[in-house]
């Protein structure tokens, strides 16, 4: 192979059979690889009337163009498709060593459609070039730690698995897909694509392969990863040591994080609850995706106690904010516990912390009832009564079959205003970082493609002091004031961002201040292309004007572009940003007018024409 497969995998599983199909390498040029091939292979066959979990849905999993070569952090593979959550555009992305596997097994990515009448594995064999359909039934029940451990055992030692615990056999529309063992999880989370496995009766997806990448000028690359690897390890000293959950106290101090369903602006616990006592207490190891220079992961364990955690993937910033911060627990281990059903029970952390947050006002406000629990009483505060809603969603026993609904869901079918307080932004609960305090941020959530998604901006890294002179951010800017300075920030760390899944690298070498220069630097070098930051921009606004047009296509309007009542009226009571609120109804035309889209949130043809899309 070159650098990539040069080829995908179309599978039926309603007949069993398979077929490759080459990528042309003007399509790599038009669209990269990951989410952004994925998204123009949807866009062509599409099907808007199609729901999410039809045995017709197709699942479009691809690994972006470097993932398998040395590039730093060339990890990244992308699960694409109409989300069962949401119902419009999804790209749930995930690190780990399975992507780099399955491109060694001689492919860039996989397309499955139809559904299995009986529960199945797929087994890519590149060693010895085999294609397995292979029977899942003594798998499936299983929650992903057992499965995933059993898989290895009874194919490979050293293949890769990819697969779904009971929450995607049980169609939860918040099911992730896991990745790795039981030790070392990580997750495709959010958008529910757990379910698309479940529904398709597919219970996992093991790969093992031996080709590697061949580049144009392979000194001349391993010479520019080196340089860049050496900035990024030194600029990411905090992420190596603490991985995202060193940042949890700052989310505190500086209005960010999420508490008690989004009501309170400062939480004096937040300290004692930090990514340092996390790891001094839990650390067994760090962790590294495939070719990573930070290994922000970390293996922990917790021993004793009433929570106790096998060893196993640590818990991140966005689940120690849905499960301490979001839901007021103070028990760091019932926390850590919560993290670790979730990847066995095969959960998104985010959107089960942020409906299981959802549910707890609810029982506040009288909406839900202990005739509605069983007699559970639901209260901020409680780790034993969150712990119960995450195992009863998985299962979708008692409560936790509405809740399994996710948010909006569930807020519709409660009525009586419940909708106020559902956090969602199109279905998709919001990630923990508050609008409040980042108002570009507000922007961001609203336009973004897959919904409450922070990923498509990560905007607020530069009110935290990130500086990307080379994105036009050379200074930290007022992140509390709503400005059409801030709309064009959300703009311009979209276009940025919306590269990184379909080069396959992960985002937080842009905290270890890799700009569009870097960015193209790296790729120019794997490829032996000539792309400027400019053209690499280009096609992340590209990028995302498709995914756009996808979700016009489902019905998505300017109607749809909005955050929850809450965003919008309430703001924090105290804290750094008390009182502050984001002036969406002004940020947002600045917003359309750089996309160029309608008053309706359609994109207009003369900038489709100008990217090279059309209608
Ligand atoms: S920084 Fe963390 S998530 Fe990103 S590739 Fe490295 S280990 Fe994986």
């Amino acid at each position: 192979m070159s650098v990539y497969a040069g080829k995908f995998l179309r599978i039926d599983l309603t007949h069993r059979t398979w077929q490759e199909e080459a990528i042309p390498e003007r399509d790599v040029q038009q669209w990269l690889l990951g989410s952004g091939y994925a998204a123009h292979l949807f866009y062509e066959e599409m099907t808007p009337e199609r729901p999410a979990l039809d045995p017709d849905a197709s699942l479009y999993i691809f690994n972006g163009l470097l993932v398998g070569t040395f590039a730093p952090t060339a990890s990244r593979t992308s699960f694409c498709g109409r989300s069962p959550l949401t119902g419009i555009w999804n790209e749930a992305n995930v690190g780990h060593h399975w992507g780099a596997e399955l491109r060694f097994a001689g492919y860039d990515g996989l397309v499955i459609t139809g559904a299995s009448q009986t529960p199945v594995y797929l087994y890519i064999n590149g060693i010895d070039g085999h294609i397995e359909f292979r029977d899942a039934s003594h798998l499936w029940g299983k929650n992903w730690f057992e499965a995933g451990d059993a898989l290895l055992a009874e194919t490979d030692a050293k293949a890769q698995v990819a697969g779904i615990g009971v929450a995607g056999e049980n169609l939860v529309k918040i099911a992730a897909i896991a990745v790795g063992p039981s030790h070392y999880v990580r997750t495709a989370a959010r958008g529910g694509m757990g379910a698309i496995l479940g529904s398709k009766k597919l219970k996992a997806i093991v790969v093992r392969g031996k080709n590697r990448p061949d580049y144009p000028d392979r000194k001349a690359f391993l010479t520019t990863v080196k340089i860049e690897n050496k900035a990024i390890k030194e600029n990411s000293a905090g992420m190596s040591q603490l991985g995202t959950a060193g940042g949890f106290l700052a989310t505190e101090q500086y209005g960010d994080l999420p508490l008690k369903n989004w009501r309170l602006g400062s939480w004096a616990k937040a300290s004692e609850l930090t990514g340092a006592v996390v790891y001094e207490n839990y650390l067994v190891r760090h962790t590294h995706c495939f070719s990573c220079p930070i290994g922000c992961g970390k293996e922990i364990e917790v021993r004793e106690g009433p929570y106790p955690s096998p060893r196993g993937e640590g818990i991140e910033y966005e689940t120690m904010a849905g499960f301490f911060g979001n839901v007021l627990n103070e028990n760091m281990e019932a926390g850590i516990l919560a993290n670790t059903l979730c990847n066995d029970l095969g959960l998104d952390t985010i959107s089960t912390s942020s409906t299981i947050a959802f549910a707890l006002e609810a029982f506040e406000k009288g909406l839900i009832t202990e005739a509605d629990t069983g007699g559970m009483a639901l209260s901020f505060g409680d780790p034993d009564a969150v712990l119960t809603l995450i195992r009863q969603i998985a299962s979708r026993k008692g409560i936790g079959n509405l809740l399994a609904e996710g948010s909006r869901a569930a807020a519709h079918q409660l009525g009586h205003g419940a909708e106020d307080f559902a956090m969602h932004a199109k279905g998709m609960e919001i990630a923990y970082h508050d609008p409040r305090g980042f108002v570009s941020m507000a922007v961001n959530y609203a336009t973004a493609n897959r919904g409450g998604c922070h990923l498509e901006a990560l905007s607020y890294w530069n009110g935290y002091g990130l500086i990307l002179p080379d994105l036009g951010y050379g200074d930290v800017r007022p992140r509390l004031e709503s400005s059409p300075a801030q709309a064009k920030m959300a703009y311009d760390f979209q276009n940025y961002m919306s590269v990184y899944n379909p080069l396959g690298l992960c985002k937080f070498i842009v905290k270890g201040k890799v700009g569009p220069e870097g960015a193209v630097r790296i790729l120019n070098a794997a490829m032996g292309w000539d792309w400027q930051p400019d053209d690499l921009l280009r096609m992340g606004d590209k990028l995302f004007q498709l995914k756009r047009l996808i979700n016009n296509r489902f019905g998505v309007t300017s109607r749809d572009d909005t955050l929850p009542k809450r965003f919008l009226a309430e703001p924090r009571p105290d804290g750094s940003a008390a009182g502050n609120l984001p002036d969406l109804a002004m940020m947002l035309p600045v917003y359309y007018e750089l996309r160029e889209w309608d008053e309706n949130g359609f994109p207009k043809p003369e900038r489709l024409r100008a990217l090279g899309l059309s209608t």
